[in-house]
């Protein structure tokens, strides 16, 4: 089976990614410890880099992907989330095996019918 993962899902783990790693960088520059972390990463520049990413990003989602995005973001951790043992984890609910045929679940955006979370399944 080969693996075909929906373009619209690979920008959106991407973005779930950068999105958790900006939030590490703001803790880090909320606590105003150091200016410039270990690395000598300036960590403000890092951070508007990110967002700047970010934005890029979901530029490339479509009006109806991105405003679903928006709404669980803007009240869950996180907004896509695996399937493992077909179960959501995002909120432990068993979810209706996807899987048609020799099709590659990740070819389709499907979404938890409880949570309302998109959902990737993990091959392999
Ligand atoms: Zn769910």
């Amino acid at each position: 089976m080969t693996v075909v993962v929906h373009e619209q899902l690979v920008l959106m783990l991407e973005i779930q990614d950068l999105t958790a790693k900006r939030r590490e960088l703001e803790s880090e520059v909320g606590m105003g410890a150091m200016e410039v972390s270990q690395f000598g990463i300036d960590l403000d520049e890092a951070r508007d880099a990110l967002t700047r990413k970010v934005e890029e990003l979901e530029g490339g989602l479509d009006d109806r992907t991105r405003r679903r995005y928006d709404r669980i973001s803007g009240r869950m951790d996180r907004v896509v989330v695996p399937v493992i043992n077909d179960t959501c984890y995002g909120c432990y609910v068993q979810v209706a095996a996807a899987t048609a045929g020799e099709q590659d679940p990740n070819a389709e955006l499907q979404t938890c019918e409880n949570c309302g979370r998109f959902l990737y399944f993990p091959t392999g």
